[in-house]
């Protein structure tokens, strides 16, 4: 008797599905070249201003060269449009079990397998369309998180998958070691509708969700198959 007891336990004891993702921080050198010069030119304009207006100054005790305060306008300008362009395409994009999220610091815009559309290529950048949100991913800086989307994409939500062969022979194959592999904490679920029955969901501990697609049903009604994507569920439906 003692056996199945000692069984039951450890079963009871087996550690829930957890929900994951890779976040993908953008590469160091996330600028592009004509950007990275326009900024090496940016630089050495305010450097030669700053040295014209104040240093030359100083040094040879003449009076400051012609228009010198000038250069400095003109190279700071050009220093603080290189960094703001430079810096949009440099935020950390996560792949995983939550579909695709863009993290911008306190903002995290966010497309589940079930809401997507359409994922394509234009211009050098993924294109990840859903619920009325689009989500832009400069392949450039994030080509492993890039290549991790069109993977998962492929395999969670194949229809939605609108990249054309070639088009993505670039990219680096995914390793399993790729990104940083978190537990996804954000995702709202009170306050939905399940999938299946209608019913809302008041509470997080009620809801549960499709491991494949990040579906959500009411734990008193998860179909043994996935409505949106057709995954096995029961069991396998996870807790928010
Ligand atoms: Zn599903």
């Amino acid at each position: 008797m003692a056996e199945p007891k000692k069984s039951k336990r450890k079963k009871k004891k087996r550690a829930p599905r957890k929900r994951t993702e890779r976040v993908f921080a953008p590469e160091a050198m996330a600028i592009s070249r004509p950007m990275a010069a326009a900024g090496g030119i940016a630089a050495t304009v305010l450097g030669v201003g700053v040295y014209g207006q104040w240093i030359r100054d100083y040094a040879t005790k003449t009076t400051p060269l012609e228009h010198a305060q000038w250069i400095v306008v003109a190279g700071a300008l050009g220093l603080a449009a290189v960094l703001w362009f430079g810096d949009k395409t440099s935020h950390p994009v996560r792949v995983g079990d939550g579909g695709i999220a863009i993290d911008k610091g306190n903002d995290l815009t966010r497309v589940a397998w079930c809401d997507m559309d359409r994922l394509f290529i234009e211009s050098g950048n993924l294109i990840v369309i859903g619920e009325g949100i689009k989500l832009q991913i400069p392949i450039r800086a994030q080509a492993r998180a890039v290549a991790w989307a069109i993977k998962e994409c492929a395999e969670r939500m194949p229809e939605a998958l609108d990249v054309r062969p070639g088009e993505s022979d670039s990219l680096p194959g995914p390793a399993d070691d790729d990104g940083e592999l978190v537990e996804i904490a954000d995702v709202q679920v009170a306050g939905a509708e399940c999938a299946t029955s209608g019913t809302l969901i008041s509470f997080e501990r009620d809801a549960r969700l499709c491991k494949n697609c990040g579906e959500i049903y009411h734990r008193k009604h998860v179909p043994a198959e996935c409505e949106t994507c057709g995954a096995r569920l029961g069991e396998r439906a996870v807790a928010a």
